[in-house]
């Protein structure tokens, strides 16, 4: 009888700590993070581009994007081929012909541009340099990685007119004429979207592109 009576005081006794001990906080939520791939991807979709996202590839530091993109080009804008290219890439090129290339076609031409011509935006190689362009074909042996080879990058070789004209920056961007100011002042206004651009006036290497580029170097090559 004693046995059971203490049997049951210690077991008040437990549920009356257990009780009022409080028990621990839930922790708290984790903190919404609005995923940056998935808002860059709408924020593309909103600026009516046309693109595919495609599956992640590499690891950093060599060739690789984290958030990758195929574009065919944008409302307005039709591509020669398509091109892959970061998200965020995308999204500056995109800023960059809205902002810039429309207006600066409009304005010099009264007509639209209706086809860019790049010659490449992906593409899994080191950066090229002058010195070596003979033995190497341009190509920097062991140098580093392009800002192409993290898909930061594209090379413009020609705006295409809604009537067909072409404005080439091989043909075009040297001289005078309205083609000529067309390329220049869009190659100018270019340097405030992105980080890098080369232009012919850079060096030999880009006598027939302008490459445009978001890394992490500050170069405007007018
Ligand atoms: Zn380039």
């Amino acid at each position: 009888m004693a046995l059971s009576r203490r049997l049951i005081v210690t077991t008040l006794t437990l549920l009356l700590l257990g009780a009022c001990s409080s028990p621990p906080p839930p922790p708290p939520p984790p903190p919404r993070v609005l995923d940056p791939d998935a808002a860059c991807l709408k924020e593309l979709r909103d600026l009516r581009v046309s693109f595919e996202p495609q599956a992640p590839f590499g690891t950093p530091g060599s060739c690789s994007i984290a958030n990758p993109v195929k574009v065919t080009g944008d409302s307005q804008t039709s591509w020669n081929h398509p091109g892959v290219m970061s998200c965020a890439m995308a999204r500056t090129l995109e800023h960059f012909e809205q902002q810039v290339v429309q207006p600066a076609a409009l304005k010099a031409f009264g007509k639209k541009v209706a086809r860019l011509h790049h010659m490449g935006a992906y593409n899994c190689r080191s950066r090229r340099t002058e010195p070596v362009t003979a033995e190497a074909g341009g190509y920097s042996r062991g140098g580093r990685l392009s800002e192409h080879g993290k898909g930061q990058a594209i090379d413009v070789g020609a705006f295409e007119l809604a009537d067909g004209t072409m404005i080439s920056v091989k043909k075009d961007w040297a001289g005078a004429g309205k083609k000529s100011e067309f390329l220049q002042a869009v190659a100018r206004a270019s340097c405030e979207h992105f980080n890098v651009v080369l232009t012919p006036n850079h060096n030999k290497l880009h006598a027939d592109h302008l490459h445009l580029d978001i890394g992490p170097h500050k170069l405007c090559g007018m």
